[in-house]
């Protein structure tokens, strides 16, 4: 997770992309209605219009909501998420426009000469039309807008412009357009508050999640916390239980610590600390679960019951410990640390504590050392020793 702050950028996209998912929810409606006025404006026009201009727009209109339409499938067979939405945004365009060119610059080919009347139907049926495209894609204004232009221009155009329109039909007209510019006008309104909104729940989730990921993080290494740390092993040790699996524990604890903080200084100290969460960091896989558990205390989580894996890893993290000294303010010291390692398919909490006696058994046995829980030495014998 990108834990910056969300950018412009980012929101916009973010937004363009909700944005067309809320089309693509439309899309099945908005093509059906766009097959069902085709074909009862074909039944109205067939009595005055040539057959074949009327089957031909009728053809091209059906073959681009078969286009829509398999469009349509496709995105929901395979649902994306909204980062991949933005793929969508081309075809969904086009087809659309597509369309509304069939419907535009159709019905001027569909207009009869003789016959006021269905010049009048024609543009009733491209009014609603219109009115739909308007409720259908306000969520994208600009689309919106070049959808009313193409499919209510050419014939507003060719109306005007004929000089055997009466009156009424060119006044029909230009109360459409006022009628239109208040529609796309008072959709902006409604495209901006959705924006709004969409922008607002962005920056909230995006904070939440800052929030939530800065909880189960320690500030100072950089590693999970105590609370996170537990959280998982509590997750996974349970799953591993139920499943039968193995995994491995490592509990690493700083050699002499206060003498390192009493001579140097408690910052000196803290920058020991962020150094083996660097190394930490550096040495183990994204799958194991890295915290810093206590003052000066580490433990690891790894999925796996395979105990020399988990001994491997604790022996480069120790030597890697020891050969990198630390430098502060033109000291420089070195810092050691004594790990204990255990695996197991049973009890996880079990684990975690053979693991800790074990770090124990390596500060008696001299520090700077990876001690194995061993099997026939439980935690009791070990915690007495
Ligand atoms: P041992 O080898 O037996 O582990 O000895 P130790 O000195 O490391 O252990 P002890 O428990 O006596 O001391 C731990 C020290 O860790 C005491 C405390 O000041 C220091 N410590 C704990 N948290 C922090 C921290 O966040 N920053 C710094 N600088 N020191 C810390
Ligand atoms: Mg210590
Ligand atoms: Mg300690």
């Amino acid at each position: 997770m990108n834990q910056g702050k969300l950018t412009t950028a980012d929101t916009d996209l973010l937004v363009r992309a909700e944005k067309l998912r809320l089309l693509f929810n439309h899309l099945f409606p908005a093509v059906l209605v766009s097959i069902f006025t085709g074909i009862l404006l074909t039944a109205v026009l067939w009595p005055v219009q040539d057959h074949t201009i009327l089957m031909l727009w009728c053809f091209f209109l059906m073959a681009t909501s078969a286009l829509r339409l398999v469009l349509f499938l496709q995105y929901r067979f395979k649902n994306p998420t909204l980062e991949q939405m933005l793929k969508w945004e081309k075809p969904y365009i086009f087809t659309l426009l597509l369309s509304s060119t069939i419907w535009g610059l159709g019905c001027v080919q569909l207009m009869p000469l003789d016959s006021p009347n269905h010049q009048l139907i024609i543009m009733y049926f491209l009014m609603c039309l219109t009115g739909g495209a308007i409720s259908s894609y306000w969520a994208h204004r600009r689309l919106m807008l070049a959808v009313v232009a193409i499919v209510i221009t050419p014939v507003t155009l060719w109306i005007i412009t004929q000089n055997t329109s009466s009156a009424s039909i060119i006044a029909l007209s230009f109360c459409a357009l006022t009628l239109l510019s208040c529609l796309v006008y008072s959709s902006k309104i409604m495209t901006d508050a959705i924006t709004q909104n969409l922008l607002k729940n962005y920056e909230l989730a995006h904070e939440k999640e800052k929030v939530e990921y800065l909880a189960r993080k320690d500030e100072l290494t950089d590693l999970y916390n105590r609370r996170a740390f537990y959280e998982q092993l509590i997750e996974i040790g349970t799953y591993c239980e139920r499943h039968n699996e193995s995994l491995s524990i490592i509990v690493a604890d700083i050699d002499h610590f206060k003498a390192i903080n009493d001579k140097y200084g408690h910052f000196a100290g803290d920058l020991a600390l962020m150094k083996i969460g660097e190394i930490f960091d550096r040495h183990t896989r994204t799958s194991d679960i890295c915290a810093r558990i206590g003052g000066e205390e580490f433990g690891i989580l790894i999925r796996t019951g395979d105990t020399s894996e988990a001994l491997n890893l604790a022996e480069k993290l120790r030597a890697a410990i020891a050969s990198h000294p630390v430098e502060f303010e033109g000291d420089t010291f070195s810092i050691t640390a004594s790990f204990g390692v255990a695996s197991g398919a049973a009890n996880f909490s079990e684990i975690v504590k053979k693991a800790d006696l074990a770090m124990y058994d390596a500060k008696s046995q001299g520090r700077n050392k990876v001690i194995l829980a061993t099997e026939n030495k439980d935690t009791t014998d070990m915690a007495n020793a």
